[in-house]
């Protein structure tokens, strides 16, 4: 009797710090890492877009509504980089607190100065970053104000461990500031690049290398057989560095592009989790870099 009576008592002792975890959902695997580390044992993280999938193209599935019906919290990239399934999985989730104007519905964008606004929205011709560029995850001073916002919303969501978010925070932004460092030393400035996609406008600002021309005439539109000609052409010309392109779009055209100009192609990951080693946002921006001055 008396040994039931502590088996209970310990089950229930250890589920109740599970049962109290703010619940995160967030929609691109950086996002989930950087509220992992100002989150940590306060929160569990489930994230619904996998480190393989391009983030322009993804669908709405069952699963992503279920996790979405569940958080206490939604975080996204914001920009109108999940046009394609966020509003139709906030709106089919039921969930009151991920709605538009509550603290469970965290838009990082709203934290970083955004490169490439436009001065007038347009969708036309099939531009997928219609309110800017929303590839800010390679900015550290971005991921560092974005973080400071999941501090505060995740103190308003649960209050009483608003300390314990304090600290993370101040955790994580010493260890951005020493690897800003780290990796302000690497020699990527003044390189020049051609690029698959316009991804890499944060990077190239922060570290100073330019990407002089592109591969999609427009951001998610396809190049036509005589755009890559031209383009041939401007290689051969300007002699970059290297073509950029992600692990998983953007192969077929590059290497055409190598095959005809001898400009090598180099990888590098677009998230977390898109190249092996790329565990965490850090360690995503280790790969990244690194990749640029190989
Ligand atoms: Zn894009």
């Amino acid at each position: 009797m008396r040994k039931t009576a502590v088996v209970l008592i310990a089950l229930f002792l250890s589920a109740t710090p599970a049962f109290a975890k703010v619940k995160v959902v967030a929609t691109l695997q950086w996002i989930g890492s950087v509220a992992g580390e100002i989150g940590k044992g306060q929160v569990e993280v489930a994230t619904l877009v996998k480190p393989n999938q391009d983030p322009h193209m993804v669908e709405a599935r069952p699963s992503m509504i279920l996790a979405a019906r569940k958080a206490d919290i939604l975080m996204y990239n914001g920009l109108d980089l999940e046009i394609g399934y966020l509003p139709v999985l906030i709106e089919s989730s039921r969930n009151p607190n991920i709605q538009p104007g509550k603290p469970g519905n965290f838009d990082c964008s709203h934290f970083v100065t955004v490169m490439e606004k436009p001065v007038s929205v347009d969708r036309s011709m099939g531009d997928v970053h219609p309110l800017g560029n929303p590839h800010y995850h390679y900015s550290p001073g971005r991921i560092l104000s974005v973080a400071e916002g999941m501090a505060d919303a995740l103190s308003t969501i649960d209050p009483s461990h608003a300390d314990a978010y304090k600290a993370n925070l101040s955790i994580f932004r010493e260890k951005v500031r020493a690897k800003q460092k780290e990796w302000s030393a690497l020699p990527t400035k003044g390189r020049r690049f051609i690029a698959y996609h316009k991804l890499f406008e944060y990077l190239a600002a922060d570290f100073g290398f330019t990407i002089t021309a592109y591969v999609e005439p427009k951001p998610g539109i396809p190049p036509s057989a005589g755009y890559i000609e031209r383009l041939i052409g401007t290689i051969r010309e300007t002699r970059p560095d290297g073509i950029l392109l992600t692990p998983y779009y953007g192969r077929r055209e590059a290497d055409f592009l190598t095959r005809r100009t001898g400009v090598p192609t180099i990888v590098v990951p677009h998230d977390v989790g898109a190249v092996p080693g790329a565990n965490d946002w850090f360690s995503f921006m280790d790969q990244a870099l690194s990749a640029l001055v190989k």
